[in-house]
């Protein structure tokens, strides 16, 4: 790091100048001076120069000028380390005063002069004596009548003429450009976009080229990149007798930069120097390695290149000019691959809010699944099906979801739920769907009787009406507002493929249907890693028949509705083998508790009655019989399967069936068997015999030999307390974070929404632990899990297949901890793997 303690430093090609003590812009600066662009005479303050001005310390500002000639005009920009850490806007014209203003009346012409004079009074009063802006509007004519009107408003308000001394301007311009960096908000907003506390600004004072002027004289912005799409192409424009970026603010009276039928042109009208300015775009896209857009000014028909940035790019645009950039040799593939933001890939995966769009926001939730979608407000499962039916985009609003809303849910556009939090019915179901969902959207009434939602502030929304869910910030808007559409072209998948070259942990996606299976391979997933076999019964005819193996009196009667499911999973299992084309499939056993196939209101509890010819008292004798305190802590998963285990077997019967189907058709498949909830070795023993048990009678009558791996489902602080013992008997261990971090807590997962803004404001948690992963506590356990396991059996596999998969941190954790895969929802699939290759590289 070169640190200069001098005041200033003259920006030449070997001045001593870093980003990291002078800020980007001036560091980029003299990265086109040394690339021969024309770039007018610039000097730049340091971080610490700066930071003593702010204190108080006095520029020396008469040395500053005095490296720009005589009676120069110099404008001052800001330089901190990242630009996007913003900075107070640049200020030009300095030096102008009365006798400036009377030489330039000469040269120039006296409008011109008289233009800049007001431009810089302007600036001066309204950010350095900070005037009200209102009173320095810009008036229409610059004449001398406007001159004495805002000199004479400026007197008034500050007791003093407007200051004659360039060196006094320079001087208060720096010092307010310094405060205005250490005041409170500016510190809060920059810090909001990533900055350190104590990140610094640098500032950079430039001759002034004048775009006003006799000869041909004005300014523009060229970039050479689409800022939407990042195609090659020239855009940007170009306006004579104007300064900085005047010809973007309006269109009227500007020139298009290349030729068009519309108008004229810049390479019209100046040739050469549009010649030139492409030449120079060229020189920066290869020697700065990036796509650059350069802010120029015409000075009496001599080009002047102010400044450079970084072309503005939207997500897609950069995705495309990082890969155009390798695949032409200008940087290597692995840093394309780097240059891109895991996060910023989700913008590409599903619609977006137009970011141009008003947004009227009603009420605000946990931001459960990612995109945006807009439809009429439906208040039911059935009602959202009515719409689809229709073909009219509705957004599903429930105070929470039931496995029953399962087909509503289909149907909708977005999901919205009053309660739960991350991993609530509602937020993982709608990930799996990849649907835009808001839930613990607190503050709201929803009255689904009156089919009214009530926000905090009393606007009511009534079935019908059109929301907006943005469900990438969790905000409810009113109306339909313009979306952008989701856009996975071919360099999309071109930079995945360069991720995926380096990337060293697998990844699997959590699918339980097809079309998460199509989907999963479509965004390259090596595998599912976990399907949960329950959503599988939540479909309308079997939903029926499992309500009737739960009614059955007797094993036989079970037996019977068992047989009736057993050909319905065999089909899942032998879709999902063939669309998976012998990749691994991991399939984990009935979960949930019974009741919550059961209906819960009496009008449904009738229609079942009805369909299992029972009297009523009895389908509610039996729903209060097999509803507890605490479900999610109940008769759950391996629970089930050890106390009713005919489920179990005819799951593990269905899926060899499958398997001995599917691999006689097409390549030979392995499934993978999934015991959830596990928290006793035993439990495992028990299964396992019985599985194997299936195992040999299926080979038996179908006389195929197949193979299946039998794995657990640590999802219990006990199990991984225990893995040493529990691993004996497994081939993989796949770590449930959603239940263990439920358990570790202590804290349900579907009600925590509830204080989970409460805990997080109050930084009780630092961030909704069942969003990002506790690496304190329940890290603790996977750590611990993953040893103990390993140490009784080396060669085990490990993943995680909690919603934390899907999360670039807990990714770092997994990959650091050993284990071998993560499984997450299919939309994430490819978030992760970009992630996981910027962990490798
Ligand atoms: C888990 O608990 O982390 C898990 C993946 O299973 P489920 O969310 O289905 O309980
Ligand atoms: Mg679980």
């Amino acid at each position: 790091k070169i640190v200069t303690l001098k005041p200033f430093v003259h920006i030449t090609s070997s001045a001593p100048i870093a980003v990291e003590t002078h800020g980007g812009r001036a560091k980029c600066l003299q990265r086109l001076i040394r690339l021969g662009l024309p770039v007018p005479t610039t000097v730049a303050l340091s971080f610490e120069t700066v930071h003593r001005i702010a204190a108080g310390a006095l520029p020396d500002t008469r040395s500053i000028l005095n490296e720009f000639g005589a009676a120069p005009l110099v404008s001052v920009r800001p330089s901190s380390e990242d630009p996007d850490w913003g900075g107070p806007g640049a200020i030009l014209n300095i030096g102008m005063n009365d006798d400036r203003h009377a030489a330039l009346s000469e040269t120039l012409g006296a409008r011109a002069a008289t233009k800049l004079y007001l431009r810089f009074i302007q600036a001066y009063a309204v950010h350095v004596a900070r005037l009200d802006p209102d009173m320095f509007d810009v008036p229409e004519a610059p004449d001398a009548t406007a001159l004495r009107h805002v000199m004479d408003i400026y007197a008034e308000e500050t007791d003093e003429a407007f200051p004659q001394d360039p060196a006094a301007q320079l001087a208060e311009v720096l010092r307010s450009m310094a405060r205005a960096w250490e005041g409170t908000t500016a510190r809060l907003l920059r810090q909001a976009k990533g900055a350190p506390a104590d990140a610094g600004l640098g500032l950079v004072v430039q001759r002034m080229a004048l775009g006003l002027g006799p000869a041909e004289s004005g300014a523009g912005v060229m970039q050479f990149v689409d800022s939407a799409t990042g195609r090659r192409q020239i855009t940007g424009r170009y306006r004579s007798q104007s300064q900085s970026r005047d010809a973007l603010k309006k269109r009227k009276g500007a020139l298009y930069l290349t030729r068009d039928p519309r108008g004229e042109s810049l390479e019209d009208r100046c040739p050469e120097v549009f010649a030139e300015l492409v030449r120079h775009g060229e020189t920066c896209r290869e020697k700065l390695r990036e796509e650059m857009q350069l802010e120029f000014t015409i000075e009496a028909g001599e080009l002047r290149v102010l400044d450079a940035l970084r072309a503005p790019r939207s997500g897609r645009a950069a995705v495309r000019i990082a890969v155009s950039l390798a695949e032409d040799g200008v940087i290597p593939r692995e840093e394309a691959v780097l240059r891109i933001e895991p996060r910023a890939l989700t913008e590409l995966l599903h619609p977006q809010i137009d970011p141009e769009a008003k947004r009227d926001m009603v009420a605000r939730g946990i931001p459960a699944s990612p995109g945006a979608a807009r439809g009429k407000i439906v208040f039911s499962a059935t009602a959202a099906q009515a719409s689809e039916s229709r073909d009219e985009p509705c957004i599903l609003v429930r105070r929470e979801t039931a496995p029953e809303d399962i087909r509503g849910m289909h149907a909708a556009h977005g999901i919205l739920t009053e309660r739960g939090g991350m991993t609530s019915h509602a937020a993982v179901i709608a990930r799996g769907l990849g649907l835009p969902c808001v839930v613990g959207v607190s503050g709201v009434a929803i009255d689904d009787r009156k089919k009214v939602l009530t926000t905090a502030e009393g606007r009511s929304f009534r079935e019908g009406d059109e929301i907006t869910l943005d469900g990438g910030t969790g905000e409810v808007l009113a109306g339909a507002v313009p979306m952008l559409e989701p856009s996975l072209d071919e360099t999309f998948q071109e930079l995945l493929s360069w991720a995926d070259a380096v990337r060293d942990i697998g990844i699997r996606a959590n699918a339980d249907s097809p079309s998460e299976a199509r989907l999963a391979r479509s965004f390259r997933a090596q595998g599912i890693g976990l399907c949960r076999t329950e959503h599988m019964f939540f479909e309308d005819d079997r939903l029926t028949v499992m309500r009737e193996m739960i009614f059955a009196d007797t094993p036989e009667d079970r037996q019977a509705t068992l047989d009736q499911l057993l050909p319905m999973q065999r089909a899942d299992f032998v879709e999902l083998f063939e669309i998976m084309q012998g990749l691994p499939v991991c399939i984990r056993l009935f979960d949930p508790p019974l009741h919550e196939f059961l209906p819960s209101e009496r009008s449904a509890m009738r229609d079942l009655a009805e369909s299992l010819d029972l009297p009523i008292a009895e389908v509610t004798r039996r729903v209060d019989q097999l509803s507890e305190f605490n479900p999610m802590l109940g008769m759950r998963g391996v629970r089930l399967g050890i106390t009713v285990p005919e489920i179990y077997e005819m799951q593990a019967r269905a899926i060899f069936e499958a398997t001995v189907e599917a691999s006689r058709r097409g390549d030979p498949v392995v499934p993978e068997i999934m015991i959830p909830l596990v928290s006793a070795n035993r439990e495992v023993e028990l299964v396992k015999t019985r599985i194997d048990g299936v195992a040999a009678a299926v080979r038996n009558q179908t006389g195929a030999e197949f193979d299946y791996r039998l794995g657990v489902m640590a999802e219990t602080p006990r199990a991984c307390l225990r893995a040493d013992e529990i691993a004996q008997h497994a081939t993989f261990l796949s770590f449930g974070t959603n239940d263990l971090t439920q358990m570790t807590y202590g804290l349900s997962r579907d009600d925590a929404g509830r204080f989970m803004s409460d805990y997080v404001n109050q930084g009780v948690f630092a961030e909704d632990p069942f969003h990002m992963l506790d690496v304190d506590g329940v890290g603790e356990l996977l750590k611990m899990g993953a040893e103990r396991a390993r140490a009784t059996m080396p060669d085990i596999v490990l993943s995680i297949c909690g919603e934390h998969a899907g999360n670039t941190e807990s990714i770092a954790f997994c990959r650091a901890a050993g284990f071998d895969y993560v499984s997450c929802s299919p939309f994430r699939v490819p978030v992760v793997r970009l992630a996981a290759a910027h962990l490798a590289l």
